[in-house]
């Protein structure tokens, strides 16, 4: 195929005067109920989708409903400025940023407005999120076919902007083939409801005469004119999604406007609501797994496999599966995978369980009569299911940012074959990465051809970007060649617009360019995409990045700099789910795209930058979006590329507050450790003034806490005293029979360990390989500020519990800290400096390998997270990050979890830092082992998040977190069930919102070994 030059069309240049943008932004706001933000933060925070692409745009509109689209396009249009729609802002190839004002349909426009089971059909706003219609009509066994992997946040609008597909395409097709009929606004304000269109009603359309007979005679010279070549031209292939659907507009798809409209990438007209055709949603599934010696050869099965009718086939390699284990991602689904370096992912769906297996078996007994048959797996067990989907479902994540390896990105992201040719393309492909040394694992939706690839280009220097341009060239025309579609599914946006004469001829294109004439002829709907395109190697995110340079407080190790830290987002916007998970609280409390990961990472990218958000670490913008991040850490181990949030916060904070005094709060809060030890002189005293009016209203004034919280109280006695004082805990001499649990345990601790034993574990436990391997089997229990000062009862309970296992319970002598409040505050030189104290202070038990047991998932983090970016090479602090260990681990890693008959129930709210940094499994291996019956939570952050929820600004949204899942569900749990969980904030939440009783897992722990021994299972109502 000939090589084309590159054809920018630049679309018609907004008027840029500053003067203007306050005209418009000020007719919006006049005219427009929902929000309107012209400020800078928010533009940065639209300047980007999850593409290669960044263009800031004018302004952004949130309308509240469809009047307010109607009136906001009114006022561009008095304005002449572009209009751009936008759902999630997931599109992968540019077309959803743009200098124009962007219509955030997310936000409110997202009702489900009729669900009709008889006639399979639903109508819905452009914001609905795909997932919301499905479990709707999921309700009426029936579904959305199309269902990309961003399902849990991707929105109608969006998947009708860019023809979405998914798994289960192969079963109901692309979103063209599921869309009925949509309700349109032209630029120029024509207002339609648009679908098939039989030749009477073409007809009466266009007698009708003004702009809507203008568009239908417009829309019939185009079928009339280009039909034959449509018919002739287009690939016949499941997934043709490049360029204008013009095939519908041919007499034999009925003339269906609303498909011909569907993937045109918000360049024609805006969606108001659609009218979306449902399947029937085959109920019972059975996937089976085929291991193959390589990726073509998995390739190469699709046809054979096809014909056994699945309803998803798709395909992975064996560089997804090695990027996936470098990055410790889906470890579980990894070690499941059938032997093989190129799989496929068959899924089989029917009636029954019965049925779905048995086209499965009946597949597999077929390959296996034939050589070089695959190695198989059926899964039945639908929680391995999950886990190996998950291997599939995150390789864009997976393979974004691969520690030690060139950064990937999209560019070449879902070219499309004849599925008969995909093992042939592969080949190719891969050869053709090969000559420009580029790597790229290779997967996707095999079964319609359709592969998926990031690639290390360079989109820096400009040989890279000249080499970039030069490969998708001849990929496009590779594909071309083989009859395949250069976009099967993300669109063509600005990556692919340019390449679109390399697989359509002019004619064809002159057709395209009609097409969008006919709606938008003032070229004012996202215009520089699809057609008349930008050239795809300008507006390069990573070629503008200029970041300025800055000495930080924390290292980058995993990144490589806090401005690598800030390009890490690539957009997918898993943090805009809201259906489970814990990531992001913000969002799901807000709904407000500043308040996502995604939102405060563009933020940081923005400032670093320079050039929108200008005023560097002063800036109160950045400091805003970062106001509501509860430094959960659930985007570090949520967000499929890591952005590790809490850190950056805490960095930003650190630098923001340089030379400048911090509120009074940060030091009350930041520093509790020496208000605590202040007050353990005098706790009744420190508690008659946090706790009794009128006094405990002007200290939480002068600390800016919420009237409505309660300051926790200090104990009368601190954990540290009591155990330094010797003085007998309580809970531990309960029974006879716990005393001679205890004097077995101190004779033991005299004995000292059996020779050539390993020291720590009891007589029959092992410690697994990452264990520490200390001298005795001393321990170091952690008096973390909350359970020392606030809650001794549950450090008492540890020691009970740690002393029943066989261990000698020791504490730091000195006072130490591991500084967690200070995080939050950013006042990072004083954390620093705590954690130097603790290295100092532990260097001898550090060195003799004594394990340090924490009861607060949060400190334990400290050592695991922040230590490290502290001092990344020391070998002690990475000692100690191995050797500190939450208390269920050590018992966990000590082969010491008591089997203890508890009965009755608990409900289980696993700490965010127990998700994100430690080891939940093991937390919930000793709930199990006490015989409870367990319900746990995925109710995410608790919104107390250390101190964030006692402030007065932060109240609204702290509690509108905690009451999302699990204040209710506490609520809702019966008075004698036990509510479980470790941190001290999740404790103060619950108790202050709901009067709970709340238990560490060392208290629960402490009760079933005294209940043990009184040999009694049951409890008193609580
Ligand atoms: C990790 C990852 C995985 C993905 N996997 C898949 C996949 O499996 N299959 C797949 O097809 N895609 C996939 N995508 C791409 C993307 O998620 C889908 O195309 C998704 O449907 C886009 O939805 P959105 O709400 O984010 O749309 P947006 O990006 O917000 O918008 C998409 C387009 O629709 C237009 N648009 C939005 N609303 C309107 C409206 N009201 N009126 C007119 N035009 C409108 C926009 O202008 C834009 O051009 C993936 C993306 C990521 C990041
Ligand atoms: S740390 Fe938690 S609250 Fe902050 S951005 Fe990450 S997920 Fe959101």
């Amino acid at each position: 195929m000939a090589t084309h030059p590159a054809s920018s069309v630049a679309p018609p240049p907004f008027h840029a005067d500053a003067a203007v943008h306050r005209a418009l932004e000020s007719r919006l706001r006049q005219s427009v109920r929902g929000e309107v933000r012209f400020d800078t933060a928010s533009r940065a925070l639209y300047a980007t989708d999850s593409s290669n692409y960044r263009q800031v745009p004018i302004g952004i509109v949130c309308p509240r409903d469809t009047d307010d689209v109607v009136a906001a396009v009114a006022v561009c249009r008095e304005f002449g400025a572009p209009v751009l729609s936008r759902g999630a802002g997931t599109s992968l190839a540019g077309q959803c940023c743009n200098v124009a004002v962007v219509l955030d349909f997310s936000r409110h426009c997202h009702g489900i407005l009729a669900v009709d089971a008889a006639r399979r059909q639903a109508r819905v706003q452009p914001g609905v999120v795909l997932d919301r219609l499905r479990d709707e009509a999921e309700r009426v066994g029936l579904t959305f076919g199309p269902d990309p992997a961003t399902h849990r946040w991707c929105t109608l609008g969006g998947m009708i902007g860019n023809n979405s597909c998914g798994v289960h395409s192969v079963m109901s097709g692309k979103t063209d083939d599921n869309i009925d009929e949509l309700d349109i606004l032209t630029y120029d304000g024509v207002r339609m409801r648009v679908g098939a269109t039989p030749p009477d009603a073409l007809e009466a359309r266009i007698r009708e005469g003004g702009r809507v007979g203008e568009i239908y005679a417009g829309l019939a010279r185009i079928r009339d004119r280009y039909g034959d070549l449509v018919r002739a031209q287009f690939p016949k292939i499941p997934r043709r999604v490049s360029g204008y659907n013009l095939d519908f507009l041919l007499p034999e798809s009925g003339f269906n406007v609303a498909r011909a409209l569907v993937g045109s990438e918000g360049t024609c007209v805006t969606i108001l609501e659609a009218t979306a055709r449902l399947v029937p949603s085959p109920p019972c599934r059975s996937l089976l797994l085929l291991g193959f010696a390589d990726i073509y050869l998995a390739a190469d099965a699709v046809g054979d496999v096809t014909a056994a009718g699945p309803i998803g086939l798709e395909g992975i390699d064996e560089l997804l599966v090695r990027h996936s284990r470098k990055k410790n991602l889906n470890s579980k689904g990894l070690a499941l995978l059938p032997d093989g370096q190129g799989w496929l992912y068959v899924e089989f769906g029917a009636d029954t369980t019965a049925e779905a297996e048995a086209q499965a078996t009946r597949l597999m007994a077929r390959l296996e009569s034939r050589p070089g048959a695959p190695s198989m797996r059926l899964f039945r067990d639908p929680v391995e299911t999950q886990h190996v989907w998950a291997v599939r479902e995150s390789a864009l994540g997976a393979t974004s940012f691969v520690p030690g390896e060139a950064k990937n990105w999209e560019g070449w992201e879902d070219a499309a074959v004849p599925p008969a040719r995909l093992g042939e393309y592969l080949r190719r492909l891969r050869g053709l990465m090969g000559e420009f040394h580029y790597t790229g694992s290779l997967y996707g939706h095999f079964g319609q051809g359709c592969v998926h690839t990031r690639i290390n280009f360079d989109l820096k220097s400009a040989e890279g970007i000249a080499a970039y341009r030069r490969f998708v060239e001849e990929a496009s025309d590779l594909v071309v060649g083989l009859g395949g579609s250069i976009s099967g599914e993300h669109g063509d946006g600005q990556s692919r617009g340019e390449l679109l004469p390399r697989m359509y001829s002019e004619d064809l294109m002159q057709a395209f360019r009609e097409f969008k004439g006919v709606w938008d002829p003032g070229n004012k709907m996202n215009p520089g995409k699809l057609v008349s395109p930008y050239r795809l190697d300008e507006h390069l995110r990573v070629q503008q990045y200029h970041p300025a340079e800055v000495r930080t407080h924390f290292a980058y190790p995993v990144e490589g700099s806090l401005a690598d830290a800030a390009m890490r987002c690539v957009g997918v916007g898993k943090c805009r789910k809201t259906d489970g998970g814990a990531m992001c609280p913000s969002y799901m409390a807000t709904g407000e795209e500043q308040h996502t990961t995604r939102g405060r990472a563009r933020l940081l990218f923005e400032m670093l930058q320079g050039e929108v958000v200008t005023e560097g670490f002063r800036s109160e913008a950045v400091k805003d979006a970062l106001d509501l991040c509860l430094s959960c850490k659930s985007c570090k181990s949520e967000c499929p590329t890591g952005v590790d949030m809490a850190a950056y916060k805490a960095e930003f904070l650190a630098h923001y507050y340089e030379g400048r005094r911090r509120p009074l709060r940060s030091y009350a809060f930041g520093l509790i450790n020496h208000w605590g030890a202040m007050a353990e002189y005098a706790p009744r005293l420190a508690n008659f003034f946090m706790q009794t009016p009128p006094f405990s209203s002007a200290v939480k004034w002068a600390l800016d806490v919420a009237p409505e919280r309660r300051l926790p109280a200090f104990a009368a006695r601190s954990f540290r005293r009591e155990f330094l004082a010797g003085q007998k805990p309580e809970a531990r001499s309960q029974t006879s029979e716990a005393r001679s649990q205890k004097q077995e345990a101190r004779s033991r601790k005299q004995e000292g360990p059996a020779p050539g034993a390993d020291p720590l574990s009891p007589p029959a436990s092992r410690l697994s390989p990452s264990a520490p391997s200390p001298q005795s089997r001393r321990v170091l229990l952690w008096p973390d500020c909350s359970n020392n000062y606030f809650h001794p009862e549950v450090a008492r309970a540890a020691v009970a519990v740690l002393e029943h296992a066989g261990f000698a319970v020791d504490i730091p002598r000195e006072r130490l800290c591991c500084g967690r409040p200070l995080y939050d505050h950013g006042m990072l030189t004083a954390a620093k400096r705590r954690l130097v104290e603790i290295l100092e202070n532990l260097r001898g038990e550090i060195e003799a390998g004594t394990p340090i047991v924490g009861l607060e998932p949060s400190c334990i983090s400290v050592f695991r997270d922040e230590m490290l970016r502290f001092f990344p090479d020391d070998p002690l602090a990475r000692r100690l990050s191995q050797q500190a260990l939450f208390l269920t681990e050590f018992l966990v890693k000590t082969g010491t979890v008591p089997a203890l008959g508890m009965q009755g129930r608990a409900v289980v709210h696993p700490h965010c830092h127990e998700r994100a940094s430690l080891c939940l499994d093991d937390d919930l291996v000793v709930l199990k082992a006490t015989g409870l019956e367990l319900t746990v939570l995925d109710a995410g952050c608790c919104g107390m998040a250390g101190a964030f929820g006692f402030e007065r600004d932060h109240y609204d949204v702290s509690r509108a977190v905690g009451e999302r899942v699990l204040l209710p569900a506490v609520r809702e749990a019966p008075a004698e069930t036990y509510i479980v969980t470790n941190g001290f904030s999740c404790r103060e939440q619950i108790t202050q919102l709901t009067g709970r009783r709340v238990w560490h897992v060392a208290e629960i722990l402490e009760e079933g070994l005294a209940r043990s021994h009184r040999g009694r299972g049951s409890r008193a109502v609580r």
